[in-house]
């Protein structure tokens, strides 16, 4: 198959949407962005890269950093993880409170805000510090890329913590529940940080060929996590991974992905590739608009599908 050439059409294709969707402005280092840009990669298993457009920008990776942290905990806990976070979808939107409440302080799944910042907290368990399970869960994203270079943007960071009420407050309610060890406040801050990653699609598409292969990298070798693990995520990413909208990807494109509210989506072809797409304007859910345009073109183009 023709991969530069299918992601040429794409980019050409989508051109006439770049001016749609919102950009995060809930997180104000993020509302200054430029909405009209797009980026596309996907990196085989042979570490082949095509991509097209703002491949090489750096973008605040946001909630695709869930499922890094994901992969930690799920590594260091296995399914002891699960008497703390579900693994069912939320039908909600990502920062809900009601759910949470209805449910004891119990988050449905690691990808909705509640459960990541519980994962954070099971991983500052586990490291025995905030500082440490920090630059630990940097150190990981920093090897499944295969690039030291990585940084977390830290005066996004500080924006978000500036403006946090709301994960404070999903902290806080856990905390209340009795489902969250630190303290509320350390454990929205590691978590902001690690959202605060940027990356660009080049590096994502390579970073994620770990969940395309059964929990190996298929460049390096090296193991990260089980493939029964790697199965279980890439489950939670098709059901859970873009909130209320989870359905509708699996719907028009068919594949495990991610999203995050820098724009960024991150997807699994099983066996095969991993892909990352960046579109910073935003549908109603906080799903990149046109990232999922892209994709389901992809997807169409390709017949690559997991169904
Ligand atoms: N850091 C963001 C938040 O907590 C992540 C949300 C997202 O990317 N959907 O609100």
């Amino acid at each position: 198959m023709d991969y530069q050439a299918i992601l040429e059409e794409i980019q050409e294709e989508i051109q006439p949407f770049l001016s749609q969707g919102k950009v995060a402005d809930y997180i104000p280092a993020l509302a200054k962005i430029k909405k009209e840009q797009f980026g596309l990669s996907l990196t085989l298993f042979d570490g082949t890269n095509y991509s097209v457009g703002a491949s090489d920008t750096l973008f605040s990776i946001q909630s695709i950093s869930k499922v890094f942290t994901f992969t930690l905990a799920l590594k260091f806990f296995g399914p002891n993880l699960y008497k703390r976070i579900g693994h069912e979808p939320s039908g909600n939107p990502f920062n809900s409170l009601v759910q949470l409440e209805y449910e004891h302080g119990k988050p449905r799944n690691p990808f909705i805000n509640a459960g990541a910042i519980n994962v954070t907290d099971a991983l500052i368990n586990y490291y025995g510090s905030e500082e440490l399970a920090y630059a630990e869960v940097l150190e990981f994203i920093r090897s499944i890329a295969d690039d030291s270079s990585i940084v977390t943007d830290e005066l996004v960071a500080q924006s978000e913590m500036d403006h946090g009420h709301r994960n404070l407050a999903l902290a806080n309610l856990m905390k209340s529940f009795k489902n969250l060890d630190n303290c509320p406040q350390r454990v929205v801050e590691t978590y902001f940080r690690h959202c605060a990653v940027e990356m660009n699609t080049k590096m994502l598409s390579r970073a994620v060929l770990y969940l395309a292969n059964h929990g190996e990298d298929p460049i390096t070798n090296k193991i990260y996590i089980s493939a029964q693990q790697a199965k279980r995520i890439n489950a939670v990413m098709l059901t859970c991974g873009h909130y209320d909208a989870s359905g509708d990807f699996a719907f028009h494109v068919g594949l495990p992905g991610k999203s995050g509210v820098g724009g960024g989506i991150i997807v699994v072809v099983p066996k095969k590739m991993g892909i990352a797409v960046f579109a910073p304007g935003l549908n109603e859910q906080g799903n990149s608009l046109v990232g999922t345009m892209a994709l389901e073109l992809f997807a169409q183009k390709t017949g690559l599908s997991i169904f």
